[in-house]
């Protein structure tokens, strides 16, 4: 078994963080296999050495190790760029020039009043620069590109979908969850995979490095539930395997609001300033061993 935890270094860690890294290394651990760490920084903007280096020692403080030396995505945007090369190949990217405005504007005008759908990432896409046929040429970088869905089943050809879920959606969704080809039409969409100031979206990253860091065992938060939707349908046209995934809950604070991205209030740093030990944080999390 092989399991990852993959914090963004765009702010501490907080308690939700301590969950997540502790889940994923005591599975590992626990089976014999090995605990891998993912620096998720494509995002250039966010992203300190400051805080990716304070991920270093909370886990350290927290007790702990991981096999090998951490992968930085920022150090792959050419293995990003790979993939990326392939998809277009492939004629399932098209290039898009909206704002979130121009989203917003079309997916409302037909729908007055009436429900706005959103997918795993935001609004459902409503196709205004999707082109009839594939493009051609090589792949633009001054836009961002999007994955044409329909195109995509097209070309893997199949119906349905599955992956396997040993944790539980934001639903309680466990076993093998199915989604179908309109259903991934409807309701996710045709998602960014690349921004034009971003060589990557999250979920391309994820499902190539899952991939090449050989995770057999995806960990992480319900909210990535839906997206996990995404990544089935990238891992099919990449021919990469899907990982089981065990998709868990989110750390609410005292008011049942679920931990922000910086919740800087629990962040590890501080409860380990005022005194508190490793223990104290896994009793916290609910994780003692
Ligand atoms: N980088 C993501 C986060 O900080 C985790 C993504 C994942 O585990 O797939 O929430
Ligand atoms: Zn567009």
């Amino acid at each position: 078994m092989i399991t990852r935890f993959a914090p963004s270094p765009t702010g501490p860690l907080h308690l939700g963080h301590a969950y997540a890294a502790i889940y994923a290394h005591d599975m590992a651990r626990a089976a014999g296999g090995q605990f891998l760490l993912r620096i998720e920084d494509i995002d250039q903007t966010r992203a300190r050495p400051e805080w990716e280096q304070q991920i270093y020692d909370d886990l350290t403080w927290l007790g702990l190790t991981w096999d090998g030396p951490a992968l930085r995505q920022s150090d792959r945007m050419d293995r990003y760029e790979q993939a990326l090369v392939r998809l277009w190949d492939m004629g399932v990217l098209y290039p898009c020039t909206c704002n979130r405005r121009d989203i917003l504007a079309a997916v409302a005008a037909p729908q007055e009043g009436g429900l706005i759908l959103t997918g795993p990432d935001g609004l459902i896409y409503p196709g205004t620069c999707r082109p009839g046929t594939a493009p051609v040429g090589p792949l633009p970088r001054d836009t961002a590109l999007r994955l044409n869905m329909k195109a995509a089943l097209d070309h893997i050809g199949k119906k349905s979908f599955s992956f396997l879920e040993r944790g539980a959606g934001p639903a309680g969704e466990h076993g093998e969850i199915t989604i179908s080809d309109d259903a991934l039409v409807e309701a996710v969409g045709d998602v960014v995979l690349a921004r034009r100031d971003m060589g990557t979206s999250y979920h391309l990253a994820v499902v190539v490095d899952d991939a090449d860091q050989g995770i057999t065992d995806v960990t992480r938060g319900a909210d990535l539930f839906e997206a996990t939707k995404i990544h089935v349908v990238l891992q099919s046209l990449l021919g990469l395997p899907s990982p089981t995934y065990h998709h868990h809950l989110l750390l609410r604070d005292d008011n049942g609001k679920r931990l922000a991205k910086r919740d800087d209030a629990r962040a590890i740093a501080k409860y380990r300033a005022e005194g508190a030990s490793p223990e104290d944080i896994r009793r916290r999390v609910g994780l003692s061993v």
